[in-house]
């Protein structure tokens, strides 16, 4: 009997074991033949150009582009069996130069989520933030938490894969261009080293570049979010890490840090200075700008 016992619990550990590995190996799959197709379609919008002279920069949509690519036979029907829509970036048809993305494997938006009004909030920020506002709620219910963002994030990334959470996005996807042209005329009448133009091409190689949005928790509890270019460290014993930090997202809006002199600006902008105790204090004193 007890052997028998023992039988029936190491079949349960093993059938526990192997379901997440098997559910991981799928996923793993779905998103090869979602990449696999997305790369297909690639190809195939580069072929119309080359043999048909497809001028990709007159159309004006993903919509548009996939229907044409359709209309030529060159690709089919797909579905991304992850749920997710693909569609052609917008910024490869304005360059002629079509690539596709996926709204669940590339922007990590769950199926259903389409509908959501993600206008100035880039999908990594979102992903991140519905995760925090629950973990941290429940974390304060514990008296024995400190209110403290290392030790806060440790114990978040400690029962939480740091790569589920900490995702990449392009800066582009809150920062526009009309804010480009807005914020470089700001920042000239604070910072006259440097002319508009010189801000603006600054501006828009950050827009340009893919970061990791992490979180930062103030002394009054506030998270605040910002984006960093190396969130490694993160979910490893150190969740204090915040290197390069241009943008930051506080209550619906993102704010540009301030340029501190001259040098900074080469490097991008003024590091921000995370020891405040609140919002306020915090995007007052350091003379952050509004994007959005
Ligand atoms: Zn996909």
């Amino acid at each position: 009997m007890a052997e028998l016992l023992i039988v029936v619990a190491i079949i349960a550990v093993l059938v526990a074991v192997s379901i997440p590995i098997f559910t991981h190996r799928l996923e793993k799959a779905r998103r090869t033949v979602c990449l696999n197709e997305r790369n297909t379609m690639r190809r195939a919008a580069a072929m119309a150009t080359l043999t048909d002279d497809i001028d990709w920069t007159k159309y004006s949509d993903s919509a548009e582009v996939i229907a044409k690519l359709k209309d030529m036979g060159l690709i089919e029907e797909f579905e991304c069996q992850s749920g997710g829509t693909i569609y052609a970036e917008e910024n490869s048809i304005k360059a002629g130069n079509v690539s596709f993305r996926c709204t669940y494997h590339d922007d990590g938006k769950k199926p259903g989520d389409e509908e959501e009004n993600l206008t100035g909030t880039g999908s990594a920020l979102k992903n991140l933030q519905d995760a925090l506002k629950d973990a941290w709620e429940s974390y304060i219910k514990d008296k024995n938490n400190s209110k403290n963002n290392t030790a806060f994030l440790q114990n978040f990334f400690k029962n939480n894969n740091s790569e589920d959470y900490l995702k990449k996005e392009k800066v582009s996807d809150v920062l526009t261009e009309d804010q480009i042209e807005k914020l470089a005329k700001s920042m000239n009448e604070k910072q006259s080293d440097y002319t508009e133009t010189q801000i603006k091409s600054v501006l828009q190689k950050y827009a340009n570049s893919e970061l990791t949005v992490a979180p930062y928790v103030l002394r009054d509890g506030t998270i605040v979010y910002y984006y960093t270019e190396d969130a490694s460290r993160f979910g490893k014993n150190d969740s204090t890490n915040h290197s390069t930090t241009s943008m930051m997202y506080y209550n619906g809006t993102w704010y540009m840090a301030p340029m501190a002199s001259a040098d900074k600006l080469k490097n991008g902008f003024y590091p921000a200075n995370f020891n405040s105790e609140s919002p306020s204090e915090f995007f007052g004193k350091e003379g952050w700008i509004a994007v959005n």
